[in-house]
């Protein structure tokens, strides 16, 4: 969430589905001490969730502060990668009880 168009509201890290690779928590070890993992049936772990249900929204990442990520430096490419403004940017926007941007726009559609 470089781009100079995101607000930094945290919306997508409250709101979104959050499922991060193992290359993340490799790159990352808090991930896999935090994070709740996705095993296969012989218990080898492929990934992780984010989504924490005491987090913020009753879903929000638990790397998320207030609106700030606290691995920003060391975040997965899931959200390296989010782009601002798209139409999931919108969706978690709109949808999102504590985003700060709401009386901004927010034109879904
Ligand atoms: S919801 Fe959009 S504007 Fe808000 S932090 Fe995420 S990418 Fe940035
Ligand atoms: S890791 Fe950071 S940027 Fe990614 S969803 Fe969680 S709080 Fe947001």
């Amino acid at each position: 969430m470089d781009n100079i168009k995101c607000r930094q509201c945290g919306a997508c890290c409250r709101g979104l589905i959050l499922e991060v690779e193992v290359e993340d928590a490799i790159r990352e070890p808090l991930i896999a001490e935090k994070a709740r993992p996705f095993k296969e049936d012989d218990g080898e772990i492929y990934g992780y969730c984010l989504n924490n249900r005491e987090g913020q929204n009753g879903f929000g990442c638990f790397f998320l502060v207030g609106d700030k990520c606290s691995i920003h430096a060391t975040r997965p490419d899931l959200c390296r990668y989010f782009q601002p403004d798209s139409q999931q940017c919108k969706d978690a926007r709109k949808l999102d009880k504590y985003c700060k941007t709401k009386q901004q726009e927010v034109a879904v559609g």
